[in-house]
């Protein structure tokens, strides 16, 4: 029947294309590798064809094998640092101030502009909300750092 035999058919189609997908990416990273080596210059000869074996990194022109710096410039996660209005660097548990009236859904008056906010937390926030904080009679909230400043 007609019906039985288009079965495997299909899933032999989708295993195929499976695979040209996996290629695809295999000749992606490929490219990536050869146009783009990611790894450090070699410190020696400044061969810029360092390969990395385990935690070495090994130089084929000069043959210099040095470790695998994973604390070194461009691998480590930039540090995020988060100013308030006025450019101050705000870190977990500063007290701050609304620096403008904010609109809070639900409430007839909204945040006024100086009220003090204590111990806020730095979050990687949702639309630039980088601020955990609590806010006396509205709770938690998250606020932009861009609309308090540091007491
Ligand atoms: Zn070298």
């Amino acid at each position: 029947m007609d019906l039985l035999e288009g079965g495997p058919t299909d899933r032999r189609a989708g295993r195929a294309a499976g695979r040209a997908g996996d290629l695809g990416r295999w000749i992606l990273k490929y490219t990536d590798g050869v146009t783009e080596n990611p790894l450090p210059a070699c410190p020696e000869c400044a061969g810029a064809y360092a390969y990395e074996m385990g935690s070495l990194l090994i130089c084929p022109e000069c043959g210099h094998e040095w470790p695998l710096d994973t604390a070194g410039p461009g691998d480590a996660p930039e540090e995020r640092v988060i100013k308030d209005a006025v450019g101050n660097v705000l870190a977990d548990g500063d007290t701050v101030t609304v620096v403008k009236g904010l609109k809070v859904k639900g409430s007839p008056t909204g945040i006024k502009a100086g009220t003090k906010v204590r111990n806020i937390r730095l979050v990687e926030g949702v639309d630039g909300h980088d601020i955990d904080c609590r806010i006396e009679g509205f709770g938690q909230m998250q606020l932009k750092s861009s609309v308090v400043r540091k007491v």
